[in-house]
């Protein structure tokens, strides 16, 4: 892990620091909300800390948004729908998205410094995923403008009206753009309540849409905590609620959406099988489950963190995957090398803990790499579990960190029982040579993507999302667009 490797040929060397520089960011004491176009304090006043959980010392206090700011917000989004963004055309509110994009790409280095120092991921994945993804979906989007009759949701289909869109803290800035870029494009307004722990990448993209000179109103970003997604959910003058976010929270915001005649859809949680026959290109295998479970601290509502390995070759993928795993490194989000970074919050780091303590109190062998953890932040080391039973909470919970639960199977029907054995239904990820089983597999898996021979692959035009309680509703893609339309 971090400090030295060993090598296969000869002594332990050491990676020189290659830290990115913070100098391209300045990040103010204190922000305002953004409404109407404007940045302005919560009426009333409240304010709260954002902190780098790679060193717990705070970023900026960011404003609190009450009940009177979500109204202001969904007022502003309202009179934009009413007036200028609601009467232009397609074409021109394309030219609105290009511009976004074109200033995310121009402003890059910028908002993936950011992005590591709130969230605490790697500027690697902030750098190469996060933020070129973010631009990639805004002119994916700015393409389906002005074309919105030929997306097959009928001749004419029309925009839902003022958009709430609340989103959850593991790709601040990707997940503001899912949002977004769609309901722009369908010609809506919108409400984006970023999570509380990580608010500025959301107000840097306010700060573009500003530079963008989209209507004032267009797009409102209320920064606060649980209860401002609550009162957005709730409020009468918005027409449509997007969430992404655990299924807990999924189930209360359905429940408050029930009869109000609002559209919903919903991003939630899961609990993938990453699935390797014994056929399988196991050292690609290998970087699949590592990408699949490690990617992003493991913060990914697909990420793969049930490995269903075929039981002949089990033994092999483990010892490699092990290997695989001592030359990871864990530590300075910003340092170009590091491949895990810090846990996003306190709060998430006492979860992946307790769920950790309760496989080990059920009989699931634990283990990780000899791994330096820094003294200060919030950090967990990549951890395996094998000898995972079904019934084991770690085979069946949600951890959202970077921890694998390994199980075994015999045949591809067994593969396929375990890999339906959740209550989620959100991806899942088959490894084997054969294409024929590629596709008796995908037939029967219950997930609403399924990767082959790679994981954690996203693109604009590939719609995403989930069944059962991994939630419904579809983002990217042409699907995209129909939870912000009429027909
Ligand atoms: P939440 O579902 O609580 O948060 C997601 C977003 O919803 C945040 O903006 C949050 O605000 C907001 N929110 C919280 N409560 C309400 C409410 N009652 N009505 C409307 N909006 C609300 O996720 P957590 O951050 O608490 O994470 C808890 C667990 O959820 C994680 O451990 C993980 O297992 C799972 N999770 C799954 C995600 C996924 O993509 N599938 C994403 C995030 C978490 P605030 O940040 O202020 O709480």
């Amino acid at each position: 892990m971090a400090g030295t490797s060993p090598t296969l040929a000869g002594p332990a060397w050491e990676y020189a620091p290659a830290p990115e520089s913070t100098a391209i960011v300045s990040i103010a004491p204190s922000y305002g909300l953004f409404i109407g176009g404007e940045f302005a304090a919560a009426a009333s006043g409240g304010h709260f800390s954002t902190l780098n959980p790679a060193t717990e010392e705070p970023l900026a206090e960011v404003a609190q948004a009450g009940g009177p700011d979500v109204d202001r917000a969904v007022a502003a989004a309202r009179a934009a729908y009413d007036g200028a963004w609601g009467a232009l055309p397609g074409r021109e509110r394309a030219k609105y998205l290009y511009r976004i994009a074109r200033v995310i790409q121009e402003r890059s280095r910028e908002f993936a410094v950011l992005e590591s120092l709130d969230n605490g991921k790697p500027i690697k994945e902030s750098r190469d995923v996060d933020v070129p993804l973010a631009a990639a979906h805004f002119f994916y989007y700015a393409g389906w403008a002005d074309k919105l009759e030929h997306a097959g949701f009928g001749p004419a289909p029309r925009p839902v009206g003022v958009a709430g869109q609340v989103i959850p803290w593991n790709f601040p800035l990707l997940m503001a753009a899912w949002k977004l870029a769609p309901a722009l494009a369908a010609g809506n307004t919108c409400v984006l309540k970023p999570a509380e722990t990580t608010p500025l990448t959301a107000l840097l993209l306010a700060e573009v849409i500003q530079q963008a000179g989209l209507p004032p109103g267009t797009v409102n970003v209320l920064t606060g905590d649980g209860a401002a997604g609550q009162a957005l959910v709730a409020h009468p003058g918005v027409d449509k609620i997007a969430f992404t976010g655990s299924t807990e929270v999924g189930k209360e915001i359905q429940r408050a959406v029930a009869g109000t005649g609002k559209r919903l859809t919903l991003e939630l949680g899961g609990k993938a099988a990453n699935v390797v026959f014994d056929d399988a290109p196991l050292d690609q295998a290998v970087e699949g489950i590592v990408n699949g479970i490690f990617f992003n601290q493991g913060h990914v509502c697909c990420a793969g963190s049930r490995l269903l390995v075929q039981e002949s070759v089990a033994d092999t993928v483990l010892d490699r995957l092990k290997r695989r795993l001592g030359t990871l490194r864990l530590g300075d989000p910003l340092d170009k090398n590091t491949d895990i970074g810090a846990i996003n919050s306190r709060q998430q780091l006492d979860k992946i803990t307790e769920l950790s303590a309760a496989g080990e109190r059920e009989g699931a062998e634990r283990w990780s790499p000899p791994c330096p953890i820094p003294a200060r932040g919030y950090w967990f080391p990549p951890t395996v579990f094998s000898g995972v039973s079904q019934s084991h909470r770690i085979a069946q919970e949600e951890i959202f960190g970077p921890v694998l639960s390994v199980l075994t199977f015999r045949t591809p029907e067994e593969a396929v029982a375990k890999a339906n054995n959740t209550p989620y239904g959100l991806s899942a990820g088959v490894w084997t040579e054969k294409g024929s089983r590629i596709f008796w597999m995908a037939q029967r898996l219950r997930a609403g993507v399924v990767w082959a021979n790679t994981y954690n692959r996203f693109d604009p035009a590939s719609p995403f999302g989930g069944y059962r309680e991994s939630g419904f509703g579809r983002e990217g893609g042409r699907q995209g667009l129909a939870g912000y339309l009429d027909a």
